[in-house]
C-alpha cells in the first residue's frame, strides 16, 4: 500500500502539506487551512512540487538559511487506496486513507479555469466523517512523536533529507 503524509509546516505561515506516494515520489499539494473531517468544508489544496520519498518522514526545524524554514511535524501518516474514478490527470482524485487521524474517503478535485494549481480537498461520505468539531483543534500534535509544534520549534534546527518547496 502507498503512503500518505500530511506535515504541519509553519513556514512564513502555518499550513498543512499533503503527500501521496505515487510512482515514486510524493505528489504534494500544500493546504493553507488543513483538512476536514466534515464533508461540508472543502479546503484549498494548491499543488507543489513532488517531494522525493525520503521526506515523508522529516520533523524537525527547517533551517533559516533554507526554503520552507520553521517547524515542520508529522501531523499524520498511513497508506492509502487509489479509489479514482479514472487516471490523476483527469483532475479528480478520490483516496481512502488509513492514518491516525484522517480516515476514511477523501477526493481532490482540480478546480477548472481557476490555474491548475487549485485543487479542493474534501471529506466524502462513507459514515466515517464528523459532523461536527475541528479535528485540527482536537487533535493537534505529531503522529509520530506526540509532540507540539512549539515543542518541535524548540529544538536544533536539522536539514530535511531533500530539498522543500513548499
Ligand atoms: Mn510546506
Amino acid at each position: 500500500m502507498p503512503l500518505f503524509v500530511i506535515q504541519k509546516h509553519h513556514a512564513k505561515r502555518l499550513h498543512y502539506d499533503f503527500r501521496l506516494e505515487k510512482d515514486g515520489v510524493l505528489v504534494s499539494w500544500a493546504i493553507p487551512k488543513g483538512p476536514s473531517m466534515t464533508t461540508s468544508e472543502k479546503r484549498l489544496a494548491v499543488a507543489v512540487d513532488d517531494h522525493d520519498l525520503s521526506y515523508a518522514g522529516y520533523e524537525g526545524v527547517i533551517p533559516e538559511t533554507s526554503y520552507g524554514a520553521g517547524p515542520v511535524m508529522v501531523w499524520d501518516t498511513g497508506t492509502y487506496r487509489d479509489i479514482s474514478p479514472a487516471g490523476w490527470e483527469k483532475g479528480r482524485i478520490e483516496v481512502e486513507l488509513s492514518g491516525t487521524k484522517l480516515v476514511g474517503k477523501f477526493a481532490l478535485i482540480q478546480m477548472k479555469g481557476r490555474g491548475e494549481k487549485n485543487w479542493l480537498l474534501m471529506k466524502m461520505k462513507d459514515g466515517r466523517e464528523h459532523r461536527q468539531g475541528d479535528i485540527l483543534q482536537t487533535a493537534p500534535d505529531s503522529a509520530k512523536t506526540g509532540r507540539s509544534l512549539e515543542e518541535i520549534q524548540a529544538e536544533s534546527p536539522t536539514p530535511p533529507p531533500c530539498e522543500v518547496k513548499e
